[in-house]
Parts: C-alpha cells; structure tokens; sequence
C-alpha cells in the first residue's frame, strides 16, 4: 500500500516495451510521476529532487533565507536586503545600488498545459527521429538523442521548470 498516487502506463521509452504497462508513482517531494520498479515500492523519489538533495552544504543553508533555488549559479542576483551577488559571491561596494531581483513564483502546470506539453514534445519526438535517420556522424545523433531523452522526460510526465523552459521556449 501506497499514500502516494501510482499510475500504470505503457511503455514509452526505447528500452520499454510499448506493450507492457510499467508501474510510475509519484514522487514523494514533487509530484512528478517517476518509474517505480516494483510492486512493493511504496514512495520514490525522483531524479530531480535527489539532485536537489545533493546539493552542497552551503547551499542548503540559505534555503530558508528567502532566495530562490539556483540563486548562487546566476549572473547577478540582489536580495530583498540589497545585497548584490554575482554567482553566488557577494559584492560588497554594489550593496544597495540595484533593484532586488524578481522571484518568479513556480506556478504548477494546468493538465491542459501538461497534455499540450506532453502532444508538443511527442511530435518533437517524431520529426527528431526522422533527423536521426539522415544523420551520418556519432556526434550529430548524439546531440539529436539527447534531445529525444528531453522530450521523453516531458512525455512521462516530467515537467521541471528547467526542462520546459529548455524545450519549450
Ligand atoms: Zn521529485
């Protein structure tokens, strides 16, 4: 038994069969529908959140702090307080001269976006394999697989910001 959601759905991937259904559950920290390998599994996390879990000490302690997720890795960044940061170093003599950089709120994907994401990443899919066939050097197919992988992710219901930002826009 399970308190998190599972779904059966057929295989999608290169190494499922189209014909078995495979087992997915949601992930315990962010809903994303993740692979879960057997009957007894009853929680799983996704590949996303142990990445996030991985994180460097550092980082996890400004969590709470009020700055985004992957402040430390942009360009620039200036907190409510006015203090400047560029890849996560502050920046001392720029204290208070710049605006406090905008957080854009997650906002959670209406199933409507989800299915138009998931209709859109299947005919990427589609056309990226047809391109996969004309192509004659490793490095071309790898670039073009890499891709499908992506679309893939959208498909079985992965929708990271990152990943349709990336894709999508
Ligand atoms: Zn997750």
């Amino acid at each position: 038994m399970t308190e998190y959601a599972v779904e059966y759905r057929k295989g999608s991937k290169w190494n499922q069969n189209p014909d078995q259904l495979y087992r997915y559950m949601e992930c315990k920290l962010c809903g994303a529908f993740e692979l879960a390998c057997d009957e007894k599994t009853t929680a799983v996390t996704c590949h996303e959140c142990v990445i996030e879990m991985c994180d460097p000490p550092e980082i996890k302690s400004n969590r709470n702090s009020g700055k985004p997720s992957g402040w430390h890795f942009m360009k620039q960044f200036v907190d409510k307080g006015g203090n400047v940061y560029h890849k996560g170093v502050e920046q001392p003599k720029l204290k208070g001269t710049l605006q406090p950089t905008e957080i854009k709120k997650k906002k959670r994907l209406s199933k409507k976006e989800k299915q138009k994401y998931i209709q859109d990443a299947a005919i990427a899919v589609l056309s990226l394999k047809k391109e996969l066939k004309g192509l004659r050097w490793k490095k071309d197919k790898k670039i073009v697989l890499q891709e499908i992988k992506n679309y893939n992710k959208v498909i079985s219901g992965k929708f990271t910001d990152s990943l349709v930002s990336k894709l999508f826009s």
